[in-house]
């Protein structure tokens, strides 16, 4: 491949990955008009099949293949300059082998969005900023051509501009311009004027805070990340939760950007960590956010600063892990553990091994964070191939809370009335209001009973697109299904044996719990966070500060309140229920139980009083749960580490889920078929196939589901068996959508 930012030989033909579900690159000729501007890691725009699609030049070729019939082509080229370096192509490339995902799509999923679709084409001009100095070639102009150096100096200054524009300037002359053109000063972009040159960085930061005192435990981690600067060196940040973890990415990254480096910081979800972000911002001066929130303008601006060098860090969720940062010093990737760095659509990358894969490839650090690592991350820092930075304890002898575990089975307020909200956690809850301290109430179910049932037959609501029961908001009056978010009345009559008895309700929901808390503790001032009440990006950011201003005193609510925040009034955390995660069918679900209670638990005592945590579960001997208690992660991750090994699972082997999904049953059972015997073929004594069989959920908005479930102990396995589905003809699932999920995190 051509290096990047090489103009096309001569003659050549582009390479170019369009944006469509078709593997390969395809050849395009180079028409003169965009000889000029097009480079590898543009965007163009091209003729495909009968439409026009977007894509992505990936390099240049002498002669197409033979096949490839007549030629046409590349309508324009939508960038300035390249969106992407060679250093990133090259990792998409690998994502795209490695996810079984076309290359165009995998980089369509790192643009920004603003891709001009049909605008009228209109050229604009910008100063080449690599041809050289503008103002030393002015000032030397200044006598012999005072034209070009006045156009010289304007252009300096600004944007890009559409050539309409400059023309009505009064600098500009026609003589001028054409030289300026001719030595290579001037650029002509002919497009969509969308990719507009941003003058100024796309984030800032104030930069005014100073570093804190480091603890000998952060010392030693700073100092180990430090010594690997510009090497690959992959470490495990192992710490308890408030034990300064921040802190050590602060000063790591700090140092790389001293000698000039740049540093990517990946967060699990920017909404919900809106504290970590502003430390950051507080640190560093030159700060990019990449959130979901940009305008694809802004996005798009964003993503050129970056890849111009003008930005120190840049912070966001998965997709900022392919930020074009030319001077990558390292990466840090926060609550690596996380299950919101696995995309949930094509391609189905998880961003912290693609952080690990950049670092890698770049030859740097890279830094993966978490109180309660994955069991992947854990196992490879056991088995040497990541380094483990420990911080036990929190910072300033803080101590962690203790948790107290409730069996509901015998609490007393539950079997008398049957109430979530048990004896023990009420009295916990009324000492602290008592107090003037504030409680978080955890529980990962929004709504306010789970399941709406008949007296008579007691079969539940379903909704009548998916396989799930449907949850009652009693706020709205509605029944609303949580996958597809259909939704309606609940029904007087039921619709399976047509009984006139009302609907009762039974399990839990957010909503119930703010009811059985007010009721208990009519005067203290409680508030509910969860999708149903969180739905403007402000209202989250206006909670948190009226909690933090001690406005509220009791918080309900789903797992957005369980990361990240840190609220030193928080004196009790309350788990309604800990058995919500420990009922999937998921490999995850002893791993995402743990990982949950330690991080909720996280959210008391960060202030001067200790903390309390109570957890309530049917299910007390639960080993998640009593490892949980007694604050084990090694003890959790033997047992759990030696469940994976015993059944085939994750790390220990790879997986590929394969999901075919039709809205005509009788067409994806056939696809399923033909499926079966495919995989079939490629079965060998390592290489496991299991199915396909009906999906846990079979039907889901409308779609029928059959999965496969491939294992694997290399990806060449798994590649294996994708050849075989891909290389046959595809007759067997015309009118069935297959979805490949490599390293899926579920499997329902
Ligand atoms: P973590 O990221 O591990 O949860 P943080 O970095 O948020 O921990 O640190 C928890 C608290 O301790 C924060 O308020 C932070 O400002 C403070 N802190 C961290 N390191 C130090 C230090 N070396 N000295 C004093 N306070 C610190
Ligand atoms: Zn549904
Ligand atoms: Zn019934």
């Amino acid at each position: 491949m051509n290096a990047d930012d090489a103009r096309p030989p001569a003659d050549a033909l582009a390479l170019i990955a369009v944006n469509r579900p078709v593997f390969g690159r395809f050849h395009y000729t180079v028409p003169d008009a965009a000889r000029d501007t097009l480079r590898v890691g543009c965007r163009v725009s091209v003729p495909f099949g009968h439409a026009e699609s977007t894509g992505v030049c990936v390099g240049f070729d002498d002669t197409a293949p033979s096949e490839a019939g007549a030629l046409k082509p590349i309508h324009h080229v939508i960038d300035a300059e390249p969106l992407f370096t060679a250093e990133i192509l090259e990792l998409a490339e690998w994502m795209a082998r490695y996810y079984l995902c076309p290359l165009g799509e995998v980089l369509a999923s790192f643009l920004p969005s603003s891709v001009a679709r049909t605008q009228r084409a209109v050229a604009t001009v910008s100063l080449d900023p690599d041809r050289g100095d503008p103002e030393a070639t002015a000032a030397d102009r200044e006598r012999r051509a005072p034209k070009q150096a006045a156009l010289l100096r304007y252009l300096a200054k600004t944007d890009q501009m559409p050539l309409k524009t400059l023309r009505g300037e009064d600098v500009f002359s026609d003589g001028a311009y054409r030289a300026l053109l001719e030595q290579g000063w001037i650029r002509v972009l002919r497009g969509p004027a969308t990719a507009a040159l941003p003058t100024r960085p796309a984030g800032t930061g104030d930069g005014t805070e100073t570093p804190l005192e480091l603890t000998p435990e952060q010392r030693e981690a700073v100092d180990a990340i430090d010594g690997a600067a510009n090497t690959f060196a992959p470490f495990l940040l192992h710490g308890v939760t408030g034990s300064g973890k921040t802190e050590v990415y602060l000063q790591a990254i700090a140092r790389r950007i001293d000698a000039g480096e740049q540093a990517i910081v990946l967060v699990p979800e920017i909404a919900l960590t809106p504290q970590t972000v502003d430390r950051f911002r507080r640190r560093f001066r030159s700060v990019a956010v990449l959130h979901s929130a940009l305008t694809p303008r802004e996005r798009s601006d964003a993503w050129l600063a970056i890849r111009r060098g003008e930005v120190d860090v840049t912070i966001g969720p998965r997709s900022a892990v392919l930020a074009p940062c030319p001077r990558l010093g390292i990466l840090v990737v926060d609550e690596e553990h996380e299950p919101t760095f696995k995309q949930q659509n094509a391609p189905r990358y998880h961003a912290r091994d693609i952080a690990v894969k950049r670092a890698h490839q770049t030859g740097v650090p890279v830094v993966l964070g978490s109180a309660t690592p994955s069991i992947e991350s854990y196992h490879n820092a056991s088995t040497d191939r990541y380094r483990l930075l420990r911080l036990p304890e929190r910072v300033s002898g803080r101590s962690l809370p203790s948790i107290t575990v409730v069996d509901l089975a015998s609490d007393s307020a539950f079997k008398r009335k049957s109430s979530i909200v048990g004896q023990t956690l009420q009295d916990a809850l009324s000492e602290t209001l008592v107090r003037g301290e504030q409680a978080l109430l955890f529980l990962n179910r929004r709504g306010f009973h789970t399941v709406n049932v008949c007296r008579d037959c007691s079969t539940p609501v379903r909704c009548p697109n998916c396989d799930l029961t449907m949850t009652f908001h009693k706020g709205r009056n509605l029944l609303a299904c949580h996958a597809c978010e259909h939704r309606m009345r609940p029904p007087t009559r039921c619709p399976e044996c047509q009984s006139g008895e009302a609907m009762s309700f039974y399990g839990l929901g957010t909503e119930r719990v703010e009811e059985i808390v007010a009721a208990c503790f009519p005067d203290a001032r409680i508030e509910r966070m969860d999708s149903d009440t969180m739905t403007k990006p402000e209202s989250y950011r206006d909670v948190l500060a009226r909690f933090r201003a001690r406005e509220i005193d009791v918080l309900v609510g789903t797992q957005m309140i369980a990361k990240g925040l840190h609220f030193p009034g928080v004196t009790l955390v309350g788990v309604i229920s800990a058995d919500t995660a420990l009922g999937l069918a998921d490999f995850r679900a002893a791993e995402r139980t743990f990982q949950l209670l330690t991080q909720v638990a996280g959210r008391a005592g960060r202030g001067d009083a200790p903390g309390r945590v109570i957890v309530q579960t049917l299910d007390p001997g639960h080993y998640a749960i009593t490892a949980a208690q007694s604050q084990d992660f090694e003890g959790f991750a033997a047992r759990e580490i030696g469940m994976r090994e015993r059944y085939g699972l994750p790390p220990f082997m790879r997986l590929l889920r394969i999901t075919l999904h039709a809205t005509d049953e009788a067409k994806v059972r056939n696809a399923a078929r033909a499926c079966a015997d495919l995989l079939e073929a490629t079965r060998t004594a390592d290489v496991q196939v299991l199915g396909p069989a009906p999906a846990p959920i079979f039907k889901l908005k409308n779609r029928y589901r059959f999965h496969a479930l491939v294992k694997a102990p290399t990806p060449a396995g798994i590649q294996r068996a994708f050849a075989a589905l891909h290389e046959s003809p595809s007759t067997w699932r015309r009118g069935v959508s297959m979805q490949l999920d490599v390293d899926p995190q579920g499997l329902a």
